[in-house]
């Protein structure tokens, strides 16, 4: 299938479901409207002369028309460029030339961000760039408006293996690279996803990530869509609150959210004047899961199914997950086994062999998810999938005998302390456990002595009594081996973030070396 004929098969088995609800505005789109929007735009799309094959940039916080978008460039077979909520003008204007986009589609600002004056900034110096459709304007009225001409719609040669996205990746270690994604990538991905939810026509999800990014508009939305459930968007932008609202109003049965989120959640003053009793399911993701919030998750909001997923940009995203019937200690402590139809092995970086189970290795995942390349950049894409498929992923994984992963940490993020290999996921897991600390985040900084030393950053419960980097040490000494304590600790008020709720650790060890001289 491609995804403009999934979620037609879904429109007519479920016509009168919600598929959409847009919490800010009120509006909502049942199965039957949300089609017909969508072949409404595809017609609008190819009336202002967009074709397959042809980029289409969307460049706005979650709403309604991002949705839009994205199914009806599916449905022609135009590739949908996802820009990041958070760039700045030579971000844009990095992506749009990178990925060749013809229209994009943007609202006029967000937040403190004005959109349309970086749009016209980097405007001049995007040769390729020739219509720019802001969202509330006359311009996309019309785009939205056209009636659907289905026999053109029909008459357009599509297959599931064209690509469809480009979807630039975090940035969390680097600059962004545009991974390419066909309808079969994604589709599929967002399907497994939806099933191990055990998502039906009955199901709503509050989705809280960015649509930007694979876990909103993959395991959110194209879960959804191929199910029959219903997208919840409770705001333009996380917030702890508004999402909490969402599912209390909703009666959503799943909310997703990157650890950060759902610590906010946890974490909200408010939190035990919400009824949550709708919750059943949900996704935590994207980066380390810590064990306590996780059981948090189970206890007080009441996900008994919830599920860790792993996975990256580049594998549409989620290789491995866990599922509701693995043992709580599973469930909580590690990403799962690996997905329907894939494939995942663990090798030593330096000779690329299998290691023994057991042992830690760099985590390689072979499947329909792998993504077509990077887009316009071969020579990256070789770096990373070999000759067999097998993409490699750059984090750090022990599997056991039954075949659980434990994702240990990146490759770019691993410790090397007087020769000892530390990772600090491991000592992040253990300071979660200081009464006092809500949030710690480990990394590695110069040191003439033992080549790097550990440095903890932790973010402290409110009323909390100072936290020296001594009393830190002591609580450490005696549970942590000698080499494992952190040097150095700092108390913050928040990490530097991408916008999906990931901690840039490439930021925090540029900001240590200042401090350190
Ligand atoms: P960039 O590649 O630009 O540096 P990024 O890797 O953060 O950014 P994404 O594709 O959004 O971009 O994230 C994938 C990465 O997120 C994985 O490689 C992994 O390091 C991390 N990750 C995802 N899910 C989990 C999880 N459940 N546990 C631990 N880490 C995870
Ligand atoms: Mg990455």
């Amino acid at each position: 299938d491609t995804i403009g004929e999934n979620l037609d098969r879904t429109a007519a088995r479920f016509p009168d479901r919600d598929a959409l609800v847009e919490r800010a505005t009120g509006r909502r789109w049942s199965y039957r409207e949300f089609a017909g929007a969508v072949d409404a735009l595809a017609t609008g799309l190819l009336d202002a002369g967009i074709a397959k094959g042809d980029r289409v940039g969307i460049w706005a916080p979650n709403r309604a028309e991002w949705t839009a978008v994205q199914y009806a460039t599916a449905k022609i077979g135009a590739i949908l460029v996802n820009i990041n909520p958070a760039y700045r003008s030579h971000e844009l204007e990095y992506v749009l030339n990178q990925s060749g986009v013809r229209m994009l589609v943007s609202a006029k600002s967000f937040k403190s961000s004005d959109y349309a004056a970086m749009i016209e900034e980097v405007r001049g110096s995007c040769a390729g760039l020739e219509q720019v459709v802001f969202l509330d304007s006359p311009e996309w009225e019309r785009l939205a408006g056209t009636p659907a001409d289905r026999q053109q719609l029909g008459s357009i040669g599509l297959s599931a293996d064209d690509p469809i996205n480009i979807q630039y990746t975090s940035g969390t270690t680097g600059f962004p690279k545009g991974a390419t994604l066909s309808h079969h990538n994604i589709l599929n991905n967002g399907f497994f996803v939806g099933e191990l939810c055990g998502y039906t026509e009955a199901d709503r999800v509050a989705i809280v990530p960015p649509f930007y990014h694979c876990f909103g508009m993959v395991m959110g939305n194209l879960a959804c869509t191929s199910h029959g459930s219903a997208m919840v968007i409770p705001s333009e932008a996380f917030d702890p609150g508004t999402a909490l609202e969402a599912v209390q109003a909703e009666r959503c049965t799943s909310l997703y959210g990157v650890p950060t989120m759902f610590i906010a959640e946890l974490d909200h003053p408010d939190f035990a004047s919400f009824d949550l009793s709708s919750l059943r399911t949900g996704i935590m993701a994207g980066s380390p899961c810590p064990v306590e919030v996780m059981k948090q998750v189970i206890e007080r909001m009441g996900m008994r199914e919830v599920a860790i997923c792993y996975g990256m940009t580049e594998t549409s995203p989620v290789s491995t997950q866990t599922r509701a019937d693995d043992s709580l200690e599973r469930r909580v402590s590690t990403v799962g086994r690996v997905g329907p139809h894939l494939e995942v092995k663990v090798v030593d970086p330096a000779t690329g062999l299998t290691v023994p189970r057991g042992e830690p290795g760099e985590l390689c995942t072979r499947g329909y998810s792998v993504m077509l390349g990077y887009w316009e950049q071969q020579d990256k894409t070789d770096e990373v999938i070999d000759r067999a498929r097998w993409m490699r992923t750059g984090d750090l994984a022990v599997m056991d005998d039954e075949g659980y992963v434990s994702i240990t940490g990146r490759i770019k993020d691993m410790v090397i302390r007087g020769g000892e290999n530390v990772y600090p996921r491991e000592i992040e897991e253990f300071l979660y456990t200081h009464p006092d600390i809500v949030d710690a985040q480990v990394i590695g900084v110069p040191d003439a002595k033992y080549g790097e030393e550990l440095m903890a950053w932790v973010r402290l419960r409110e009323g909390a009594e100072e936290l020296t980097a001594e009393a830190l040490r002591e609580f450490c000494t005696g549970r942590l081996a000698h080499y494992k304590i952190p040097r150095y600790v700092r108390v913050v008020d928040e990490f530097p973030m991408t916008v999906t709720g990931k901690v840039r650790k490439v930021e925090m060890r540029e900001e240590a070396r200042k401090l350190l001289g």
